[in-house]
């Protein structure tokens, strides 16, 4: 119910949320992750209404907070938008849209100077002027950093804009979740500021693949990797940065050097073994260059946002920055959206309300639990054996169809102890969401048959240029979501 206590005029331009009590909350703007997107999103429209951040961590845990290599930004006389837009659309295999590139190149400088102006302490070269460092697929310096932890540092600051009583956590309490532990990214900035990729027997290996050598972009370095470790049977090449000073690495790059040292590496001695690791998602919900989508009030920025600006590969450091732009450039379109709309009060009753699964037996969640963990982890290794950096028709056609009995396995697991399909918990709705994102990936790379970035298929190893265009999911198409599944099951008395 709307609170006799709100105006008509203010009512009219309010969301409804409500808590495990019951209450219902009204909040003119509710922004999903606190992110880089979210953030810097909320901070801009909290000057023009209330808004509620939803996450389901801490609030700096994300992405963003684990970024090392930086920010890039056209920021020197000697670059050029016209460069920055030439190497993403190189780097995105000429996939991508040339008006959201130009968008993105355009604007990213002020938005840089904007997370500075909110509190943003990027790295300094000796004559005062921001550093800017040098990735993969760039052909000038231009990207802004905070050592190696630049996203820790925009985190930190955008946290931090924010009135300290305007973070009241309202919600369930989580349990602090722990860093990231499987795996420890080295960004490319290392290859940027001249590390080495050697094969085990010390070979250098990237100039036999492109001419770019350690700077080509990430899909011809991984490829090549991948390459290397096949032909030679072994689980990991070498990047070398230790014939740099050593200064100079532990100025660069001191959380990447503490990190391995804990491993008993030391980078300004040794090569380190690196594997290449998927840490990025190309592609999302379709976007216009407001961030509209095709639901009306709904606005994407960042990862999961598919804007055209990456194509088929993204350009190291664009990430960051296309959320910046993105989530800049839906405010005023979402607070026009906001003040022309009314309050729809059964909104909030269109839904079956979720459920938290406090009527099921303590074993039956353990089980639940233990099931769900090992059932991600299959899912894992079935995107990296079947939908990774190689791919084939066939090998995505298997990962289809083990995904689906992967799925229909653990839903029957829960639905058999009792679990319900209007039931929420943290882990099953990422096992779902992940179940989601997989089978959108297979959809989209059986789709493309042809080699474009990263989606390199053995069947159609070359470029198609009849092919070049974007891969679009209507939802119609991918299988229903576990809970009308079930529900329909249900319906129907079908035995679960
Ligand atoms: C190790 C690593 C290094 C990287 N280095 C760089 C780099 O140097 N430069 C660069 O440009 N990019 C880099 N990237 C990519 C970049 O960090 C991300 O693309 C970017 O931070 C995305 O920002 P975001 O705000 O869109 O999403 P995120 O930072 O991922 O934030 C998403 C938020 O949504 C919340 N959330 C997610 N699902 C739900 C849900 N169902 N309900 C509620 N809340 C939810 C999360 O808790 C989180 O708060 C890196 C990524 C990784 C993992």
């Amino acid at each position: 119910p709307v609170p006799k206590s709100i105006s008509a005029a203010r009512s009219a331009r309010i969301l409804c949320l409500q808590d495990s009590n019951s209450n219902t909350k009204y909040f003119d703007f509710v922004v999903v992750g606190s992110g880089v997107a979210g953030l810097r999103y909320a901070l801009e429209v909290s000057k023009h209404g209330s808004v509620a951040i939803i996450t389901k961590a801490e609030p700096h845990e994300s992405n963003t907070n684990y970024a090392q290599g930086g920010v890039s930004a056209v920021l020197c006389p000697s670059d050029s938008v016209e460069s920055h837009m030439q190497d993403t659309i190189v780097a995105g295999a000429y996939l991508c849209d040339e008006e959201t590139v130009r968008v993105v190149c355009t604007e990213g400088p002020d938005r840089v100077k904007e997370l500075i102006a909110i509190g943003a302490s990027f790295d300094h070269g000796d004559d005062g002027k921001l550093h800017l460092a040098r990735e993969g697929g760039h052909s000038h310096n231009r990207i802004v950093h905070a050592a190696d932890m630049t996203g820790r540092e925009i985190e930190r600051a955008l946290l931090k804009a924010f009135h300290p009583t305007a973070l009241a956590d309202e919600g369930l309490p989580i349990k602090p979740t722990n860093r990231r532990e499987n795996a420890f990214l080295i960004t490319e900035a290392v290859r940027g500021d001249g590390g080495i990729l050697y094969n085990q027997s010390m070979q250098r290996f990237m100039p036999l693949y492109d001419e770019r050598a350690e700077l080509a972009p990430r899909d011809v370095v991984a490829r090549s990797i991948d390459d290397q470790l096949k032909k030679r049977g072994e689980k990991y090449v070498l990047l070398d940065i230790s014939h740099k000073p050593r200064e100079q690495i532990l100025a660069h790059f001191p959380n990447i050097a503490a990190e391995c040292l804990r491993y008993g590496l030391d980078i300004t001695s040794s090569p380190v073994p690196v594997v290449p690791a998927a840490h990025y998602m190309c592609g999302g919900i379709r976007a216009g260059l407001q961030g509209e989508t095709n639901v009306k009030g709904l606005y994407v920025a960042g990862e999961v946002a598919c804007t055209g600006l990456h194509g088929a590969n993204r350009l190291a450091s664009n990430s960051l920055l296309e959320a910046l732009v993105f989530a800049r450039r839906a405010v005023q379109p979402s607070i026009d959206h906001m003040t022309r709309s009314s309050l729809d009060i059964h909104a909030s009753t269109m839904w079956t309300r979720p459920v938290l699964p406090t009527s099921l037996e303590s074993h039956a969640m353990q089980e639940i639990l233990f099931r769900t963990k090992t059932t991600r982890v299959e899912l894992q290794s079935i995107m990296w054996e079947y939908v990774g950096i190689v791919r084939s028709t066939s090998r995505l056609k298997t990962a289809e169809w083990k995904i689906g009995e992967l799925e229909a396995e653990w839903e029957e697991f829960l639905f058999r102890r009792e679990w319900k399909p209007m039931m929420v918990g943290l882990q099953a709705c990422e096992m779902k969401n992940l179940f989601c994102c997989a089978k959108l990936v297979v959809s989209s790379a059986l789709a493309r048959q042809e080699s474009r970035g990263l989606h390199y298929i053995e069947d159609f190893p070359f470029l198609e240029e009849s092919k070049r265009k974007p891969t679009i999911i209507f939802p119609t198409s991918l299988k229903l979501t576990w809970s009308s599944q079930q529900a329909h099951k249900l319906a129907a008395g079908a035995p679960l």
